[in-house]
């Protein structure tokens, strides 16, 4: 049985004070942790904050990114020993916006995968189509090829901890949603790249989160698919009543 995770990503929204007052307003109304996991990745700079103000709950703090190497000089940059060293517990690697604006490639997004394990950081790794290619018919060849790439080299104890969030990119912040089937089938052919990949025992134990304009209305539908095992959420994050309804889907 695979415990649903749902994530809010807050990219680059909210001051400091907007996200301690969130975290304040969630941390005592979080479903326990035996039912869903509640993550919040917020802006790094307030990541020790939150982390903070999140102690003894059952509300998760991520980040949205890190650097690969552990230090160094890399102007602008965060480590993951950066991140465990202030009690991060998951980061989100390869978001398509990274991936889009910061040239992040696969070959990076395995190197981060593997520091966040060696810094027993949980990965929620991103993938999905353009819409280019989901009309070209590439939408599967595109993400089984990005997930095997992103979990290359990983042990099975590994994969069967990471979280892999399905994205299409289409989807993302244009209130266009996949249909619950349509994420189904492409997070079901996910969890086959990983059984090819590393074995269908640890493709049962990965939770694959579906994300791109996810919200309340729409998140039980979706989570109720065989495949979808949580959400990655930007926009329906960022609001109290929003974020709390998501989790009580979970
Ligand atoms: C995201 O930021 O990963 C995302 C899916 O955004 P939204 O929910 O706003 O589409």
């Amino acid at each position: 049985m695979r415990k649903p995770i749902i994530a809010g990503n807050w990219k680059m929204y909210k001051t400091l004070s907007e996200a301690v007052d969130f975290v304040e307003q969630v941390k005592s109304q979080v479903p326990a942790n035996d039912k869903v996991e509640a993550v919040v990745c917020a802006p790094a700079l307030f990541l020790p904050t939150l982390v903070e103000a999140a102690k003894g709950t059952d509300l998760a703090i991520g980040a949205q990114n890190m650097h690969f190497e552990t230090e160094g000089a890399f102007t602008g940059e965060i480590s993951p020993t950066q991140l465990a060293d202030i009690h991060v517990q998951y980061v989100v690697l390869g978001h398509s916006e990274r991936r889009e604006y910061f040239n992040e490639t696969d070959e990076a997004v395995n190197k981060k995968a593997h520091a966040a394990f060696a810094h027993n950081l949980v990965p929620i790794i991103c993938v999905g189509e353009t819409l280019e290619e989901r009309e070209a018919g590439q939408t599967v060849s595109k993400v089984s090829s990005q997930v095997k790439a992103a979990i290359k080299d990983l042990s099975s104890e590994q994969v069967a901890q990471a979280v892999i969030a399905y994205e299409p990119i289409w989807a993302i912040g244009t209130g266009k949603t996949a249909t619950a089937a349509d994420a189904n089938e492409v997070c079901g052919e996910v969890r086959h790249a990983i059984a090819e990949e590393i074995g269908a025992e640890v493709a049962e134990k990965t939770r694959i989160q579906y994300g791109g304009s996810v919200k309340p209305a729409n998140v039980e539908e979706l989570l109720s698919m065989e495949h979808i095992d949580g959400a990655l959420v930007g926009g329906a994050s960022l609001e109290v009543d929003s974020y709390l309804k998501l989790l009580e889907a979970g």
